[in-house]
């Protein structure tokens, strides 16, 4: 704390994972990390960059940003890790994010290291001009930072494929190379299939690999999320490709939100629906109040979180620390079974407590949430291979990625005794196991 003044929710992050890893790192296997100081290396990024980004807007008064690169990691493969331009970015949030990348890319078993950028630009109400000359703006500097080998950064809140569009137009203007120095990119910018889709169908992935681990017998080829009742937050991205996949499975998803509030739907959202959602969301830009209005039997609760109603599963998928521990308490109440975080940190740390005294299922962000930048980094194979692999071949890697990590969180989370998994515990521990192990391989470097 000491060494890093008013970041909250960074050394919030990194104390979670110190108390995931400290026992091991004490008993004679992580003995050798941990007199190599693996640990204090590991809590410090490699570097930070912060830059001014001057833009002019439609009136022509001239804008200033602020931009950042938080490079954290870099001991398994080039930085990774999203752009989030939102006025509430801060190098606290970009370092807590930049660290939870770090072990979740490793948790996907691809070759890349971890980083977290972005700005406290607010894309909100701003023409696409004006979205398009502050990238620009914010590439003329950031371009000197990243490379295919070096950091390839990607989407995140604020930042879809019409922003990664107009950094990649100005990256490759400036350095005249068409390389995959960005993921989530538009199909035709060689983009990978199923990005979009990618954070959200793995989270319901993880779910699923979660209940049927929890199941005394196995459901075979039907998903154990079917006929659940689910409540979840946000309605960008990850919420829309999430519902998707669930109403696929047969799981009734009756809530979503977004800042000014959330809809609670008893019928459940169905496919056309959804479709509603989506222009409404992602090419609108509109509220989720329009949801209420236009639907019969749908309730609006204005300037409220999703978790007072009953569910049996929770996926808050909108924003960090979105889920406090009164709302824990309430899910715990209305009977839920099992949480699985969409969005990065979305549960304070009061409210994991709530669930795992509980028993709950919860899954953790850094692992729930992999299957973004696992398919992220599958466009950065497409992209140094030069070609496209289809839907259902990209589909079929993510589900095997995300089985995978729910393997790494049993193998180092299982409770000693118990069925129980700690998964919070599983996750942390087995990706930063092997971070030290690349980390101890490479020196005092
Ligand atoms: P989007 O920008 O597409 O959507 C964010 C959603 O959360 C919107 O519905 C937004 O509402 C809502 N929201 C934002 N801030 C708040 C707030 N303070 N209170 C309530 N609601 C809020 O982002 P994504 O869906 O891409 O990302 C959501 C989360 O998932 C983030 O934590 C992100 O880091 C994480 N994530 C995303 C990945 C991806 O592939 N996209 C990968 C891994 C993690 P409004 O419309 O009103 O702004």
């Amino acid at each position: 704390e000491k060494k890093n003044p008013g970041e909250g929710d960074f050394v919030q992050a990194m104390g979670e994972i110190v108390e995931s890893v400290w026992d091991w790192l004490k008993s004679d296997d992580g003995k050798p990390y941990l007199e190599a100081n693996i640990l204090s290396r590991f809590v410090e990024p490699e570097r930070v960059v912060m830059f001014r980004v001057v833009w002019q807007d439609d009136d022509g008064a001239t804008r200033v940003n602020r931009g950042y690169r938080v490079q954290f990691n870099s001991a398994c493969g080039p930085y990774k890790g999203g752009l989030r331009f939102h006025p509430s970015v801060t190098l606290d949030i970009l370092k807590f994010l930049g660290a939870e990348q770090v072990l979740k890319n490793r948790l996907t078993g691809l070759p890349i290291g971890g980083g977290k950028g972005g700005s406290d630009f607010n894309p909100k109400g701003k023409s696409d001009n004006e979205v398009m000359r502050f990238c620009q703006a914010f590439m003329t500097e950031m371009f000197r930072h990243i490379g295919p080998n070096t950091d390839v950064p990607a989407g995140d809140i604020g930042v879809a494929g019409r922003e990664v569009g107009f950094l990649f137009g100005m990256y490759k203007k400036l350095h005249n190379r068409f390389e995959g120095i960005l993921t989530g990119k538009p199909a035709l910018l060689g983009g990978s299939n199923l990005r979009p889709e990618a954070t959200g169908y793995g989270v319901v992935y993880f779910a699923d690999a979660i209940l049927r681990q929890a199941q005394s017998e196995d459901s075979g080829d039907e998903s154990p999320l079917k006929g659940l009742t689910v409540a979840a937050s946000g309605s960008g991205n990850v919420a829309i490709y999430l519902t998707q996949k669930l109403i696929e499975l047969g799981a009734k998803v009756v809530t979503l939100s977004d800042s000014s509030g959330s809809i609670y739907d008893k019928e459940g959202i169905d496919d056309d629906k959804l479709e509603f959602i989506m222009d409404l969301k992602l090419n609108r830009r509109g509220r989720m109040s329009e949801y209420a209005d236009k639907y019969d039997g749908v309730e609006y609760m204005e300037g409220e979180r999703p978790w007072s109603v009953k569910c049996d599963i929770a996926f808050p998928c909108a924003t960090q620390n979105e889920l406090e521990k009164e709302d824990a308490e309430k899910l715990v109440e209305n009977g839920v079974k099992c949480v699985c975080e969409g969005a990065n940190m979305p549960s304070t740390p009061e409210a994991i407590e709530v669930f795992q005294s509980k028993k709950v299922l919860f899954g953790p962000a850094k692992a729930a949430n992999a299957g973004g930048v696992g398919v992220s980094a599958l466009e950065m194979s497409q992209n140094s291979m030069r070609l496209s692999w289809s839907r259902e071949e990209v589909d079929e890697k993510l589900h095997s990625i995300m089985k995978s990590i729910h393997e790494t969180c049993v193998e180092n989370g299982k409770v000693d005794g118990e069925d129980h998994v700690d998964y919070v515990k599983g996750a942390n521990l087995g990706a930063f196991r092997q971070v030290a192990e690349a980390m101890y391989q490479q020196g005092a470097v």
